[in-house]
């Protein structure tokens, strides 16, 4: 891994510290559609540093989603440069990306993505398969991850016999399962009702608050208002960037404060403390 070094301005001596959590520079990304290119991404340049929470925003087909496969390590750009904890991944070849995302990234979509012959603590180790994890292990994992997410309860269930919202909360347990430290979700509560879309905000910023970098993409002001920052997109460039300058851990408001079920939802997170959300 590559770190940046500075220095600690007392003694000389130099410090390790680490590197943004994204830094992307010039990042272009055409599409081609038989003679047509499609210039989704024009020059994007990004940094989010560990531990922030980012909202993208923008009208549809700004890019929003092809920026997110791209960080994401789904997608290679056309051209531009992509640190990922300071690892240049713009370069890397699909099995290289295939280790990265597995590694470092969990991402969920608007649609669940859940297979519906398996039951949700199946569907959260799925990740761990091709793991050296042992069977017990794998089982103990997606266990914990389910707990996180409120949802111990219901890993016998099939994605059919679940909410939307609960759906939603396996898929994304079946992304933190990997343990990543880069958390990407697109337009997650797209298909969420505003009190379960407040559930699932609720858990990403605990989420957060225990370290891990989010960037969420949303249409939605009142949901974006929940993260540190909130980044907009236009025709393939960011065309404006709030929030960066003044960001402070305390400075969004809580999700979970707005209702009570979102309450009880946000001490089922603790492990040790599971609670039946009934969403
Ligand atoms: P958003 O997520 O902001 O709605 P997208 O990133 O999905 O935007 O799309 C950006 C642009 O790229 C749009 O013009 C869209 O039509 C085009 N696009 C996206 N994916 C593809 C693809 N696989 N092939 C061709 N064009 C695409
Ligand atoms: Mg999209």
């Amino acid at each position: 891994m590559q770190y940046d070094e500075q220095s600690n301005g007392l003694n000389g001596k130099r410090h390790r510290v680490r590197p943004a959590a994204i830094r992307v520079e010039q990042l272009t990304k055409n599409y081609y559609l038989g003679r047509t290119v499609v210039p989704a991404l024009r020059g994007v340049n990004l940094e989010v540093k560990q531990g922030e929470f980012v909202a993208l925003m923008g009208p549809s087909g700004s890019g929003k989603s092809t920026f997110m496969n791209l960080l994401g390590c789904l997608d290679r750009p056309t051209s531009g440069s992509y640190l990922l904890d300071g690892v240049p991944v713009s370069k890397m070849n699909s099995n290289q990306l295939a280790d990265i995302r597995n590694q470092k990234i969990g991402f969920v979509f608007q649609s669940f993505n859940l297979l519906s012959w398996m039951t949700a603590l199946e569907n959260v180790e799925l990740p761990l398969v091709y793991s050296s994890a042992s069977r017990a292990e794998r089982l103990r994992r997606a266990q914990q991850a389910l707990s996180v997410v409120g949802l111990k309860s219901r890993a016998r269930h099939r994605p059919a016999e679940l909410s939307g919202g609960q759906q939603q909360r396996v898929a994304i347990a079946r992304a933190l399962v990997t343990s990543p430290s880069l958390f990407l979700a697109d337009e997650p509560t797209g298909n969420l009702d505003s009190q379960t879309s407040t559930q699932i905000i609720a858990i990403l910023q605990e989420l957060n608050a225990r370290g891990l970098t989010v960037v969420l993409v949303t249409h939605e002001s009142d949901i974006a208002s929940f993260a540190h920052r909130q980044v907009k997109f236009r025709d393939g460039r960011i065309v404006d960037d709030t929030g960066i300058m003044h960001w402070t851990p305390t400075t969004p408001p809580m999700a979970h404060q707005l209702n009570a079920g979102a309450v009880a939802e946000r001490r089922s997170l603790a492990p040790t403390d599971e609670k039946q959300v009934t969403s």
